[in-house]
């Protein structure tokens, strides 16, 4: 049946296929039970269109993702495609898929499901009830602004230089994804740059403050210094709500915060384009944070559910099923409580359990919490 929901489907390479199958069933469940039903598109992409097509990803892929409303990505890479030249590495076609779908909001939540709560490195007092989100400016900054390169100096000797710049464009778009996520939740947005030695920090300080003024009703802004920021992340996370940060230290937070919560297997994220002012639509592709984890690969032992809590994001902000989005997170921390583990995150009293178990634990939690 034809719906108005188009979702394109990119599974990758390594677990990607392995996880992105086992979150298929999950779609399924939501057809049938919550009459949500999609337009499914596949891509290949990654080293699996390289293998076919010679391109990690093609003209036509990315026309097709452009086209859909949403991108549920796996993962890309494994070490079989390490020796091909930069351009046609797996990992470009990720790149590439943000670039032209400019999905420059990159959101990173950091939750702490409680029956996980030993799996963190921090003390269980500390990240209890953690719940945070890192909204990363994904497509401008030290990354990708000009001047970069590398070159000699007039003594001969070498240099490389990378530039962080941003326009005041760039900073309130990010800025208002962050304000507008944050009256969703506990409305408190913290700025992080380092103001007190960039100039570019200055200039975000001033733009976001001056949106905050014009457009930040029920939201509180502050503003901390990005190192201080590493350091609250580990000493009181929880002090945080959503956080909102340039690409390079959005890069270094999200990953020290991903990390509060103990494991890989269970991070999703989202990335997001600008609002279409017609059609009331963005770009947006939701991915697991994890890579393609060449060995476990093809043994069905990954974690699926960072790819079913990226799905339960797609569900949220591209299609505004909050509370199907809802259901999901507590089929997953549901299933959680139950005694079945991946080895990423097994724990003692638990039985450990492959892909399959762990999305069948979630489907009969589904199931449970639908009834
Ligand atoms: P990785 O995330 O693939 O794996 C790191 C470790 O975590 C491995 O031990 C792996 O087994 C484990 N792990 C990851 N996801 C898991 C899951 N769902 N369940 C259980 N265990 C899991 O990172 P890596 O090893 O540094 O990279 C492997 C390949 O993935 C490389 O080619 C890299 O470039 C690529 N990569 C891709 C993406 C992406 O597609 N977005 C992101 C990161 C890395």
């Amino acid at each position: 049946m034809a719906t108005n929901r188009q979702m394109m489907v990119m599974a990758g390479d390594g677990i990607g296929p392995e996880v992105m199958t086992a979150t298929l069933k999950v779609v399924d469940w939501l057809a049938k039970h919550r009459s949500i039903s999609f337009d499914i598109s596949e891509g290949l992409v990654g080293g699996a269109a390289y293998d076919k097509s010679g391109s990690p990803l093609t003209d036509e892929t990315l026309a097709d993702a452009m086209a859909a409303d949403a991108v549920l990505f796996g993962a890309v890479g494994g070490p079989e495609y390490d020796d091909l030249p930069f351009e046609l590495k797996p990992e470009r076609a990720l790149l590439g898929l943000r670039k032209e779908m400019d999905l420059f909001a990159n959101l990173r939540p950091a939750l702490v499901f409680p029956p996980l709560v030993s799996a963190s490195s921090l003390k269980p007092e500390i990240v209890s009830g953690l719940n945070i989100v890192i909204v990363r400016e994904l497509t401008g900054g030290i990354y990708f602004a000009e001047p970069r390169g590398r070159d000699t100096d007039a003594n001969g000797m070498v240099r490389a230089f990378d530039t962080n710049m941003y326009t005041p464009p760039e900073i309130e778009r990010i800025g208002r994804v962050a304000f507008d996520l944050a009256r969703k939740r506990d409305g408190a947005v913290m700025s992080v740059e380092k103001a007190n030695v960039m100039h570019s920090g200055v200039l975000w300080r001033e733009v976001m403050t001056a949106l905050h003024a014009a457009e930040g009703e029920g939201v509180s802004l502050s503003h901390m210094y990005a190192d201080n920021c590493a350091m609250q992340l580990v000493r009181n996370p929880r002090q945080f709500d959503v956080i909102v940060t340039d690409n390079l230290f959005g890069d270094l937070l999200s990953d020290c915060a991903a990390m509060l919560t103990g494991s890989l297997g269970m991070l999703p994220s989202a990335s997001l384009g600008a609002i279409d002012e017609t059609t009331g639509k963005r770009h947006a592709l939701y991915e697991p944070v994890h890579g393609s984890a060449p060995d476990i690969a093809g043994q069905g032992l990954a974690n699926p559910l960072a790819q079913v809590l990226s799905l339960a994001m797609l569900l949220r902000y591209s299609f505004d099923q909050g509370d199907d989005a809802e259901l999901l997170e507590r089929a997953v921390e549901k299933a959680l409580d139950g005694e079945l583990r991946t080895g990423d995150i097994m724990a003692d009293g638990c039985t450990q359990t492959g892909t399959d178990g762990m999305i069948g634990a979630v489907l009969d939690s589904l199931d449970a919490l639908a009834r």
